[in-house]
C-alpha cells in the first residue's frame, strides 16, 4: 500500500509513529512482534494503516521494550479498591488505563 490516494488521514500519523518508534528503539518488525505477543502480519498492518490499533500501543511500546510492565498508580495500590471503585477510578487515569490495554493485549 502506497503513501496518497488510500491515506487514512486520522491514522497515518500514528502508523507513522509507530514505525518511528520501532525504529528509535532498533527493533525490527519480528521483535516488535514478540514482545507485544502479536503476529508479524499484524505489526505489518498497523504499520500500512490496513490495522488501527489503539494510540497506547506507543506508550506501551517503550515500556515493555525496558523490560518492564505497566504497573497500577500508587493511588490504586495503596486503596485495595473494590473493582467498582476501580473502574472509576481508571477512567481518569491513563497510568492504571495503560496496565487495563496491557492485560488485555496479553490475554486475548
Ligand atoms: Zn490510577
Amino acid at each position: 500500500m502506497s503513501k496518497g490516494t488510500t491515506r487514512k488521514t486520522t491514522k497515518s500519523g500514528e502508523a507513522l509513529q509507530l514505525k518511528k518508534l520501532r525504529e528509535s528503539l532498533s527493533l525490527s518488525q519480528q521483535a516488535l512482534s514478540n514482545l507485544l505477543g502479536v503476529s508479524l502480519q499484524t505489526i505489518w498492518r498497523w504499520e500500512n494503516q490496513e490495522f488501527e490499533f489503539n494510540p497506547k500501543l506507543l506508550n506501551l511500546i517503550p515500556i515493555l521494550h525496558s523490560e518492564k510492565v505497566p504497573d497500577w498508580c500508587e493511588s490504586t495500590k495503596k486503596s485495595r479498591a473494590d473493582v467498582t471503585t476501580l473502574l472509576s477510578h481508571v477512567k481518569g487515569c491513563e497510568q492504571c488505563q495503560m496496565v487495563l490495554f496491557y492485560l488485555d493485549l496479553k490475554t486475548k
